[in-house]
């Protein structure tokens, strides 16, 4: 019989799970450990999340809810650090976890999950210390992220390549969000398929919903436009309105969205009465480098009394605005899943997205919403004037998008997870009872695993 899962470390190095998602690094990683850490804590498995300590005034440990407590571990100084000066501080961190761990009785921990390959760098540490399994989720990966880069981004350095690589080798499970991505660390990272599992990530069903009771039975007709969302963000019940939502970065190519509609607005002078473009977010990635250039181009193109720039919002706002929307518009260079397109859809809201990585998955082309090859802003335009022009359309794509959304809840994502957890664990044992002539691993199988 399989045993008990107690309470698991999960590893989050460069981000906070109390961080607000939407800018810097946090966004959907973090909603994805917050959201598991909940759901996992109600089913009696408690979750210590370990996190670089970026401010001197956190303490050094927080309750995030019943059952889930946040880690501060102090490595390096105490400011936010980017992606890539955190290497030189992994010794430190990791340290911080085994000397945290070292303080309770052994076995404290029954397993480790780690999200993102820093993190995996302290897991590998972690797990062979404890003796417990290793399971990592990649969430963004540099081979994938560099194919397919925006032409202002830069690419991710070597060795992140490298830090990949030895993760999906030293794990004892990896968790994909999508088929799509189980291929990629199997092709391209070289992980054994029989450690891969995808576990689609999910949505907060019951804070994600559609405001109008009509739609959620799926018979509304741009209801939306008359609701209470539309009225608390001040929007006009006629305007026709484009959301993007998230990190403003190249990577997510809001400036797509930004020439789309300078695009519709010139061929069709009539929407200047009414086209509304919501970008809620803040910078991030090598966005941070120039946050004001976003609102530059807006001007640049024109568009500075349509587009409207939101702070970073938390969740139940954000449902206000995906509610208000009739559109909302992913035109990302590479998503490993996109959670906004999820939530959108989860309001009743279509999808215009870039047919890339998890968003394949995450819209339901020509029935949730629409999935657009490329990232040419005329093909956005034209299909965004056609959801305007055809309200049957829209309205089929609304009640789709419910329909679409509702296979992602995050119970599900958990109960897939457990089931990770549990196999990993059972492994483990079944290795620990071979005889030890099948267990004790042979010096050149170390010195292959070192030199990995
Ligand atoms: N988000 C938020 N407030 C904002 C913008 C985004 O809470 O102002 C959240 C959003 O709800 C979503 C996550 O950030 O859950 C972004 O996840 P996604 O997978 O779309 O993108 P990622 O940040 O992982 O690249």
């Amino acid at each position: 019989m399989s045993r008990r899962i107690n309470r698991v470390a999960t590893v989050s190095v460069h981000t906070s799970p109390l961080d607000q998602p939407g800018t810097g690094d946090a966004g959907g990683m973090n909603v994805y450990i917050v959201e598991v850490a909940k759901r996992l804590a109600v089913r009696g498995i408690e979750v210590d999340i370990f996190t670089r300590a970026t401010s001197r005034a956190l303490p050094p440990v927080t309750e995030l809810a019943p059952g889930v407590l946040v880690r501060n571990v102090v490595a390096g100084p105490f400011e936010e650090l980017d992606k890539t000066e955190l290497p030189r501080h992994l010794c430190g961190f990791t340290s911080g976890v085994l000397r945290a761990e070292a303080s309770y009785d052994p076995g404290h921990y029954d397993l480790l999950h780690t999200h993102y390959w820093l993190s995996g760098q302290a897991g590998w540490a972690a797990k062979q210390r404890w003796g417990v399994p290793l399971v990592h989720s990649m969430h963004t990966m540099a081979k994938v992220k560099n194919a397919a880069l925006a032409a202002d981004d830069k690419p991710e350095p070597e060795e992140r390549v490298l830090g990949e690589e030895q993760v999906a080798r030293s794990a004892d499970r990896l968790v994909a969000n999508t088929a799509k991505e189980t291929r990629e660390l199997i092709d391209l990272y070289g992980a054994a398929p029989s450690r891969v599992t995808a576990v689609s990530p999910g949505v907060d069903l019951s804070m994600f919903r559609p405001e109008s009771p009509l739609l959620a039975r799926g018979t509304g007709l741009l209801a939306h436009r008359t609701g209470p969302a539309r009225r608390r963000l001040g929007l006009p019940r006629d305007a026709y309105v484009l959301l993007f939502v998230g990190r403003i970065q190249p990577l997510k190519a809001p400036d797509v969205l930004l020439r789309a509609a300078a695009r519709m607005l010139a061929d069709d002078p009539s929407l200047w009465e009414r086209l509304v473009v919501a970008v809620v977010g803040g910078p991030s990635g090598s966005g941070r480098r120039k946050p004001e250039g976003l609102q530059r181009l807006a001007a640049e193109l024109g568009l500075s009394g349509v587009v409207r720039f939101e702070p970073p919002s938390p969740q139940p706002v954000l449902a206000d605005w995906y509610r208000a929307a009739d559109v909302t518009v992913v035109p990302s260079h590479n998503e490993s899943f996109g959670l906004v397109a999820v939530e959108s859809q989860a309001c009743g809201t279509p999808v215009v997205a870039s047919a890339v990585g998890g968003l394949c998955t995450a819209v339901d082309d020509g029935e949730s919403g629409v999935l657009i090859s490329g990232h040419d802003p005329a093909d956005y335009a034209r299909v965004l004037r056609r959801l305007d022009a055809e309200p049957g359309l829209h309205a089929r794509l609304a009640r789709g998008a419910v329909r679409h959304a509702q296979g992602f809840g995050w119970d599900a994502t958990v109960d897939r997870l457990v089931e990770v957890y549990t196999g990993a664990m059972d492994q483990l044992s079944a290795a620990a009872a071979r005889p030890p002539a099948q267990t004790a691993r042979s010096a050149s199988t170390l010195a292959a695993e070192v030199s990995a």
